[in-house]
């Protein structure tokens, strides 16, 4: 076993050597653009990309027409909310998302409410769970767009796309999904879904980075959206600029993968996971799972550990590579927004762990990952008194410090 183990597959995956194989021939011999149409170059590219196009929207049930390239989720949340917004501004100027949503979305709602429109945030319960009723309360006929992620990229909740879909549709409102996290880990069918637009991008699906995709639906209803970028007419105009040929057949190829053996792979990936939940939580008390127990994305865990502190944690299990919700490695200390919105307190946001299991991930790696989570965390809170105290069943909460 290598160390450091990766166990940060929600950041972003290790490209799939299958993948890197399918890229290679297009650096080299077929390094056409695809848009060159008087040559065999132009034309092996093309042919290329439309395969790739296939295999992309396969993984959503969408159609290959259906499938806009883009460098990325980030560029295809920014596409749907502000090409959605803008494009139906005559009919209104209200969008729904929800507070735990990716910063690709927040921060471009935004920047939408600058300039004008209204965006409602639907709140979350301890779960990360969205209230369907609410939701559907919060619709008005100034109303163009539902925009809620597929699965949580820090809690792994699940939102459950058919019943907001339903509720879309029944309003006549679009639904934007944001599936990065989704695709492959859990069904999604834009179809049974009732999906307007769905973003998804290859690095966390074991393709390479730079890579996206925009799902536009072209009927019942036909999507129109604004442009963001302009140019040469690429990508019917939605998002022009030469393809990224090479990235795009690794795009196809990890999907193709994920398509053919994510049901299996991801049996495989609940029970590492579940192994490194259990594994922790029976040798260390005062553990709280953050998100959903069920209702979750197979590779996630989310862990406060309560009476040690985020950072030392993080040193002492310093061989495994995971995430954590404090920001206190970057310049502020401002815990885990995601993590705020579901209530849990500033000391056990800054002391949580997030574990993304995948498809590199071996049982012998969870194992000396619970090892070293149960080494560490015993370690520190041989110096805690606070632990100590609880141990004894003080409740920390209800002590009164004599604060001077
Ligand atoms: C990673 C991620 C993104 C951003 O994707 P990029 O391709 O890196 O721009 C957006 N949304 C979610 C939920 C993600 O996990």
């Amino acid at each position: 076993m290598k160390t450091p183990i990766y166990l940060d597959n929600h950041a972003t995956t290790r490209v799939d050597p299958r993948v890197v194989e399918a890229m290679l021939p297009h650096f080299t011999e077929d390094f056409g653009n695809a848009a060159s149409r008087n040559h065999a170059f132009g034309w092996v590219a093309e042919e290329a990309v439309e395969q790739a196009r296939e295999q992309v929207a396969a993984l959503i049930g969408a159609g290959a027409k259906e499938v806009v390239f883009t460098s990325g989720a980030t560029e295809s949340d920014n596409a749907a909310l502000v090409g959605v917004a803008e494009f139906y501004k005559e009919k209104g100027d209200h969008i729904i998302t929800a507070t735990i949503e990716h910063k690709a979305v927040l921060d471009t709602c935004q920047m939408l409410e600058q300039r004008g429109f209204r965006v409602t945030y639907l709140e979350v319960d301890e779960k990360g769970s969205i209230d369907l009723e609410q939701l559907e309360a919060a619709i008005t006929d100034k109303t163009t767009l539902i925009s809620l992620m597929a699965a949580n990229n820090e809690i792994g909740t699940l939102h459950p796309l058919k019943e907001i879909g339903a509720i879309a549709r029944k309003h006549g409102v679009l639904f934007h999904c944001d599936a990065t996290q989704g695709v492959g880990h859990q069904k999604i069918d834009v179809e049974e879904m009732n999906i307007d637009l769905a973003s998804y991008t290859a690095h966390k699906i074991y393709g390479p980075k730079g890579i996206g995709a925009l799902y536009v639906r072209r009927r019942k209803p036909r999507v129109r959206i604004t442009p963001i970028i302009y140019g040469g007419g690429h990508e019917r105009g939605i998002r022009s600029g030469t393809l990224n040929v090479p990235g795009i057949v690794g795009f196809g190829k990890a999907a193709e993968l994920m398509l053919a053996d994510g049901p299996t792979e991801n049996q495989r990936i609940r029970a590492l996971r579940d192994r490194l939940r259990e594994g922790i939580t029976r040798e260390i008390d005062f553990v709280y799972l953050n998100g959903h127990a069920e209702f979750r994305h197979p590779g996630n865990l989310n862990l406060s550990f309560a009476f040690v502190e985020g950072e030392s944690m993080l040193m002492g299990i310093d061989d495994i590579a995971v995430s954590s919700g404090s920001a206190c490695t970057s310049a502020s200390l401002e815990p885990s927004y995601v993590l705020r919105a579901l209530g849990v307190g500033d000391d056990l946001a800054h002391s949580s762990i997030r574990f993304g299991v995948g498809r590199f991930n071996t049982e012998e790696e969870i194992d000396h990952t619970i090892r070293r989570v149960v080494e560490t965390v015993s370690r520190l809170r041989d110096m805690s008194p606070l632990y100590e105290l609880a141990q004894e069943g003080v409740d920390i909460k209800s002590i009164q410090w004599n604060a001077h």
